[in-house]
């Protein structure tokens, strides 16, 4: 069983990877919108993990996507956690692209009123009552989880481990489902992610294990994907996959995405808020 996911981001965060859009009337959300529909035809089921300035800002654009019943939308914070300005600044005049946002949530009260805003604008906006949450680069501290707990989120996918077959009850009694492949953004040379840059990156980081140690092209990273997930699916388990609409499509404008959705068709797929009634597995 495969629960797909990816993340979204407002066009005014600025991510490194969308200055890598070629069209400068196209967008992260409008390229999520294409990915969707690729998605529906395939007769797969998706997990889109938006912030909530995406639908402050950009709500008209992305509204189809909350229209489709392939998808299930999920938080992925407000704000995207945006980079300082010292680092913005350092960004431009070294001519590299820093890391594309901040590795703290701040106070409890900051991360509660980012989480609050984020699930009262997805309700607001589509009528729904959101249960599924990724932080923006993954990032979560010791109160993030308690702060979703409180506020109704019942899903979380923000760790990455290889050899989580299962999800898990965390003891704030969220359902953690762990992506249990190579995810993509970190694993593709793509967009700004260059060799250059990669290598640049293991020199001042800690890369030192799997799934963190190394990067492909995209045709290398599919087929270590469509192998690891033949392989859980084979044991049984839950393979959460993590490929972002903007990824895939800066990386070869979808040609691979659109291979592997054939691929994950022979699968069944499920949406986050279904695993509980699908598992009967959960620890
Ligand atoms: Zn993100
Ligand atoms: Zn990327």
């Amino acid at each position: 069983m495969l629960c797909l996911t990816g993340d979204v981001h407002h066009s005014s965060l600025k991510i490194n990877e969308q200055k890598y859009i070629k069209d400068p009337g196209d967008s992260e959300v409008k390229i999520a919108c294409r990915y969707v529909k690729l998605i529906e035809a395939a007769g797969l089921t998706y997990t889109l993990y938006v912030t909530g300035k995406t639908l402050k800002e950009e709500w008209e654009t992305f509204r189809p996507i909350t229209d489709s019943p392939a998808v299930e939308i999920g938080g992925h914070t407000y704000a995207g956690l945006p980079r300082n300005f010292l680092k913005r600044v350092q960004s431009c005049f070294t001519g590299y692209p820093t890391i594309s946002h901040s590795f703290s949530h701040g106070s409890y009260t900051k991360q509660k009123r980012d989480i609050t805003k984020t699930i009262d604008i997805i309700r607001e906006k589509t009528g729904r009552k959101i249960t599924a949450w990724r932080s923006h680069g993954l990032v979560r501290d010791n109160n993030t989880y308690r702060i979703l707990q409180k506020a109704g989120i019942r899903y979380i996918s923000d760790s990455t481990d290889w050899a989580s077959l299962y999800p898990e009850t965390t003891k704030e009694g969220l359902i953690s489902h762990a992506i249990n492949v190579i995810m993509d953004h970190d694993h593709i040379y793509h967009a700004h992610r260059t060799k250059e840059y990669v290598e640049r990156q293991k020199r001042n980081w800690t890369y030192t294990c799997d799934p963190t140690k190394e990067s492909y092209t995209i045709e290398e990273w599919a087929e270590i994907l469509k192998k690891q997930v033949a392989e859980r699916e084979a044991a049984g388990g839950l393979v959460t996959v993590l490929m972002h609409p903007i990824c895939m499509y800066t990386s070869d404008e979808f040609e691979t995405a659109k291979k592997l959705f054939e691929f994950f068709s022979q699968f069944t797929t499920i949406r986050a808020s279904d695993i509980e009634r699908q598992n009967d597995n959960l620890s």
